[in-house]
């Protein structure tokens, strides 16, 4: 468990994360014990993509000498996303008692009312000048619907015996992501007197997936725009530097501030890899107004994201109140990234896993990348893997020849998390030396 208070470490890091798979034989009370405390300072959930507040004000303080201590609280309260408790008008410089439960209490207690059950408690956390923000990882795995009380009690001499408290507050998790039907159905090559630029398809009210007409570009690349409460994050720009991508995610755009009576969001441009056919269309957003487009070197996409130690490092990049964790896998080429959803449990894989040919030029940089991205996977809810091309036919293990523009008969887009631990098999088997190694939905191809 870690817990800091501004910037300063007070305990070692110990972190304890649920495998999905472990997850039905742990008592609630055993997955609240992983809650990991972190660092301080987070924004205010406000509405739109981030939904009801999940939090209630029980009541039930104790005034010290610095008055009623007051407890808030605020996050999503999904696996993996941050939870933040703030305590103001406590004792300065006391230790304080943060009581967390898994249903109500209201025992009369020094005076006051102890509102949750006393299930866990963590004491010593310093209340400074009497203010104490925290911010803790939620853990995954607690069951849609359950609750999870909070109440500080703080030694005050000014209060009535010795203790003063806050206001309980109670949380209703929101429980993990559920999968949802991927789109499929997508514009292949077969019409080309008719098919769009680009076609379109939601995949929820704050996710949409574009795929590039084939005809113009037989790579057929798949873009992703994911909306959160403060930006929009576009994931690759296509294979075509024309206007067509700039229409076709304006309207997008366009059209969830409509539904969000919103005048207007920020959009961040990122890429899944610098490879060409993820990047051509950038030029269409680079003086597009309130936009960000991040650099294709290296040294850009890790000044972006906060990531230090590449490839290493996993790192956490928030749309507001969607939280993507960024996780490094080069191997396919030097800057690819994966981006996971936690709100939505999608596991954006681009050109590392998709139905096709995962063409790795740097065998043993692919192969730590993907063990690294499965054991990230394997922590965590994950509803879809979706890469950014199709070449899979629907016959198992047959894909169309590269290059092909023509695909009456594609795969799904979807993949799932058993694809990548395949993926992961195959990879510890090959040896690195050049060759096709080929599965139902994927085909390695090694060079
Ligand atoms: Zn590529």
């Amino acid at each position: 468990m870690r817990l800091t208070r501004g910037r300063t470490r007070l305990v070692p890091h110990r972190e304890i994360r649920m495998s999905p798979a472990r997850r039905p034989s742990h008592p609630p009370r055993a997955l609240l014990a992983a809650l990991v405390v972190g660092a301080v300072g987070a924004p205010a959930f406000a509405g739109g993509v981030c939904g009801p507040e999940p939090f209630v004000d029980l009541g039930g303080g104790v005034a010290g000498g610095a008055g009623q201590p007051v407890l808030a609280a605020s996050g999503p309260l999904l696996g993996g996303s941050d939870l933040q408790l703030t305590l103001d008008q406590a004792a300065p410089g006391a230790s304080a008692f943060l009581v967390l439960g898994l249903s109500e209490l209201g025992a009369p207690f020094k005076g006051g009312t102890l509102v949750p059950t006393p299930d866990i408690v963590l004491g010593g956390l310093p209340t400074g000048a009497g203010y104490l923000p925290i911010v803790a990882t939620w853990p995954a795995g607690l069951p849609d619907g359950a609750d999870v009380l909070f109440q500080y009690w703080v030694p005050d001499a000014g209060a009535p015996f010795g203790l003063a408290a806050s206001n309980g507050v109670r949380g209703t998790t929101a429980g993990d992501p559920q999968a949802l039907a991927v789109p499929e159905g997508w514009i292949s090559g077969t019409d080309c007197a008719n098919d769009p630029a680009f076609q379109v398809q939601q995949y929820d009210e704050n996710t949409y997936i574009l795929r590039q007409s084939q005809c113009l570009t037989f790579e057929g690349p798949f873009l992703y725009l994911l909306f959160g409460q403060d930006r929009v994050l576009l994931e690759d720009t296509g294979n075509v530097n024309s206007s067509a991508v700039r229409h076709a995610v304006d309207g997008v755009i366009d059209a969830w501030l409509l539904a969000h009576g919103r005048s207007s969001i920020p959009l961040v441009v990122a890429h899944t890899h610098a490879h060409g056919d993820h990047i051509k269309g950038d030029p269409q957003f680079v003086n597009r107004p309130d936009t960000t487009v991040v650099g294709t070197s290296l040294a850009s996409v890790q000044a972006f994201f906060g990531i230090t130690n590449w490839p290493e490092q996993i790192v956490s990049y928030d749309l507001g109140c969607r939280v993507l964790d960024v996780v490094p896998i080069p191997g396919h080429e030097k800057t690819h990234i994966a981006l996971y959803d936690r709100n939505t449990g999608l596991l954006l894989t681009g050109d590392t896993l998709y139905p096709g040919f995962l063409f790795v030029p740097d065998f043993p940089t692919y192969r730590t990348s993907i063990r690294r991205l499965e054991q990230f996977a394997l922590t965590r809810p994950v509803t879809s893997v979706l890469g950014t091309h199709v070449e899979m036919t629907s016959t198992p293990g047959v894909a169309y020849p590269y290059g092909t523009s023509v695909q009456p008969d594609e795969h799904t887009l979807r993949l799932l998390p058993a694809q990548l631990t395949e993926l992961r098999e195959a990879v510890d088997a090959l040896s690195g030396a050049p060759g096709l190694d080929v599965h139902d939905d994927f085909i390695v191809e090694v060079f």
